[in-house]
C-alpha cells in the first residue's frame, strides 16, 4: 500500500489521456454513424469521455477486420512460440502501463484505486501471461486404434470469437475472453460495457503495441441493444463468449439460435450462499470474510455472499462482528488509496440498489446497518454497506441478484437444512461454508451446487482455477486451461495404412 499512497492519483488524473474511439482493423475511428455516448465517473458524476458509440455497421466492420485476418493466417498460422512472445509483451505492457490502466478503471466505474491497482491489473497481466506460456505447452491427442490406423484428435481455433463483458471487472472479465481466445490463435471482437468502455480500448492500443496484427483484436464500444446485438446476431461470428446478467445471457442464447447457432458461452449471475457453522476454527476470519464477500468491491460482483446462511446458535454474535467489520468498508473517494470500497457504477445501479434495500424492508426483513446513500453532495453513487436481518429466502433480498453492498442474513437449523436454503436459488455461481467437521465441509463440497465451493475460505482462486456457474449462473468455464476449450473445436484426422 506504501507504494500506492505515494502517488498523487488526483494529479494523475487531472492529467490522463481518455481513450474514446473504436479500434477496428488496427485504427483507432470515430463511430460510421458519428455518434457518441459520454462515460461518466461516478466518483462525482463528471463527464470523463465522449466515446465512439458503434453499432450493426461499426460491428461488421470489425467482424470484417477479425476474419480476413483468420483466413489470412496472419495470426491464427504463426508459430506458437511467437504468439507466446507477442502476449508475453502485451502482459509486460499491461504492467508497465498498470497505474494508467488502474486510473481509468477506478475513474470509469468507481473502484478503489487500491483494488485496481494491486487486483484488476496486476491480475489481467497474469492471465495474459498464463495463456501465452500454454501456447507451446499444450498438446493435442491421438485416439486408440487398431495397428492400421492412426487417429488424431485436433483443436483447431473457432474463428472470429464475439466477447460481450460487463463493468464490474472491466478489464479482468476483457482479458478472461481475449486471452485464451488470442493464444488459442482466434480474431476477436470485443465489446465492453457502456458504463466502463476505456480499459477495453486501452487493451486494444497496447495489444497493438505488443504484436498483435492490426484487425485480430477489434474493439466496438457502444451499447448492448445495438452493438452487443449486432455481434450476438452476426452470421459471421463463430462463438460468442458473454459475462454479464442472467437475463442478457438467454438474449445471447436467442441470438445464436435465430442467427448462425453460433456457439455460446454464458458467465452470468449469482446468489451466492455464505454459510457459517458453530464449529468453524475462527468465527471471526469467518465474519471478516462475510463482511468482505459482499462488499469488496461495492458488491458489484458476480460470486459475491449475498445470502449469509448462519447457524441459529450464533447468528446474533455472529451477525454483531459482520456489522463491525462491514464499518471498516465505508465508502469514499476511490481515488484515495486508503479507500476500501468506491462508488457504484452509476446513478442507475445506485437507485436499483436502493430500490431493492426499500423492498427488504417492505418485506419485512430488519435493516441492521447501512440502508442509504451516501456522499452526495459529491455528485458521486455512494451506498452505505448495508446488512439485513431476518430474512427469508422467498423475499425478493435473498432472490434477485443485488449487485451491491446488501447483506441478507438467513439462519438454519442443521446441515440439511443450510443446504437445501443454499441451494434454493436459479443461480450456482458460487458458495461457501465454514466448518471444522471434515465430513459436514466434503458433504458440502458435493451437496452445493455451484461452480466454485469454498471451504473455510471466500473468493479465494487463481488463474489456475476454472470459474464459471451451474444452471442459470451459465455455463463454460473462464480461467485455466480448461478455458482453451472453449474457444477452438475438436476435429478428428483418422489415416489409415
Ligand atoms: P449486463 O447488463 O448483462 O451487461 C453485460 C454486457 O451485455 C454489457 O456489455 C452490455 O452492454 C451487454 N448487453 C446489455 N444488453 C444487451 C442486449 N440486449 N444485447 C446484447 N448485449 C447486451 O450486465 P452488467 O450489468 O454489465 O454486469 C453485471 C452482471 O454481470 C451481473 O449479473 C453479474 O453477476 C454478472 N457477472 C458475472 C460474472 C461471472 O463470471 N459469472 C462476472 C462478472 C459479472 P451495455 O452495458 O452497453 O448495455
Ligand atoms: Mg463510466
Amino acid at each position: 500500500m506504501d507504494a500506492l499512497a505515494r502517488i498523487d492519483w488526483q494529479d494523475r488524473a487531472a492529467r490522463l489521456r481518455f481513450p474514446h474511439q473504436a479500434l477496428i482493423d488496427g485504427k483507432p475511428v470515430p463511430a460510421a454513424s458519428g455518434k457518441t455516448f459520454a462515460t461518466v465517473s461516478p466518483r462525482d458524476g463528471k463527464v470523463l469521455a465522449e466515446v465512439a458509440a458503434c453499432d450493426r455497421e461499426d460491428v461488421d466492420r470489425a467482424v470484417a477486420a477479425a476474419r480476413r485476418t483468420f483466413e489470412q493466417g496472419v495470426w491464427r498460422d504463426r508459430h506458437p512460440r511467437e504468439r507466446k512472445a507477442v502476449l508475453l509483451r502485451l502482459a509486460e505492457l499491461v504492467m508497465e502501463n498498470a497505474d494508467e490502466l488502474a486510473l481509468l478503471e477506478t475513474l470509469d466505474m468507481g473502484k478503489p484505486i487500491r483494488d485496481s491497482r494491486s487486483i484488476d491489473i496486476p491480475l489481467s497481466a497474469r492471465c495474459i501471461s498464463y495463456y501465452a506460456e500454454a501456447i507451446d505447452k499444450v498438446y493435442d491427442q491421438v485416439g486408440p486404434t487398431g495397428p492400421n490406423a492412426i487417429s488424431m484428435i485436433l483443436r483447431e481455433p473457432l474463428g472470429v470469437i464475439g466477447a460481450v463483458v460487463p463493468w464490474n471487472f472491466p478489464l479482468m472479465m476483457a482479458v478472461w475472453k481475449v486471452a485464451p481466445a488470442l493464444a488459442t490463435g482466434n480474431s476477436m471482437v470485443l465489446k465492453p460495457a457502456e458504463q466502463s468502455p476505456l480499459t477495453a480500448i486501452r487493451l486494444g492500443e497496447l495489444a497493438l503495441e505488443a504484436g498483435v496484427p492490426p484487425g485480430v483484436l477489434n474493439v466496438v464500444p457502444g451499447m448492448g441493444e445495438t452493438a452487443g446485438q449486432a455481434i450476438g446476431r452476426h452470421m459471421d461470428v463463430d462463438m460468442l463468449a458473454f459475462t454479464g446478467s442472467t437475463e442478457v445471457g438467454k438474449y445471447f442464447l436467442r441470438y445464436a439460435g435465430e442467427s448462425n447457432m453460433k456457439r455460446v458461452a454464458l458467465e452470468c449471475g449469482g446468489k451466492s450462499p455464505h454459510i457459517v457453522m458453530p464449529d468453524a476454527h475462527d468465527l471471526d476470519t469467518a465474519a471478516q470474510n462475510a463482511a468482505g464477500g459482499i462488499f469488496f468491491n461495492q458488491g458489484e460482483v458476480c460470486n459475491a455472499g449475498s445470502r449469509l446462511l448462519v447457524h441459529e446458535s450464533i447468528k446474533d454474535e455472529f451477525l454483531e462482528r459482520v456489522i463491525h467489520y462491514g464499518r471498516q468498508w465505508a465508502p469514499a473517494d476511490p481515488l484515495d488509496p486508503a479507500t476500501r470500497m468506491g462508488a457504484m457504477v452509476d446513478t442507475r445501479q445506485m437507485e436499483r440498489v436502493l430500490a431493492y434495500i426499500e423492498k427488504g424492508k417492505a418485506e419485512g426483513a430488519e435493516l441492521k446497518a447501512g440502508g442509504q446513500r451516501l456522499h452526495a453532495e459529491t455528485g458521486g453513487c455512494y451506498i452505505a454497506p448495508t446488512v439485513f436481518d431476518k430474512v427469508r429466502n422467498d423475499m425478493t433480498i435473498a432472490r434477485e441478484e443485488i449487485f451491491g453492498p446488501v447483506l441478507s442474513t438467513l439462519t438454519f437449523k442443521d446441515t440439511d437444512e443450510a443446504f437445501r436454503i443454499a441451494n434454493d436459488t436459479i443461480y450456482g455461481l458460487a458458495a461457501a461454508i465454514w466448518t471444522k467437521d471434515v465430513s459436514v465441509a466434503m458433504r458440502a463440497a458435493r451437496a452445493l451446487k455451484a461452480g466454485s465451493v469454498w471451504i473455510n475460505c471466500f473468493d479465494a482462486s487463481d488463474i489456475t482455477a476454472p470459474f464459471g456457474g451451474f444452471k442459470q449462473s451459465g455455463f463454460g468455464r473462464d480461467k485455466s486451461l480448461h478455458a482453451l476449450e472453449k474457444y477452438t473445436d475438436l476435429k478428428t484426422v483418422w489415416i489409415e495404412f
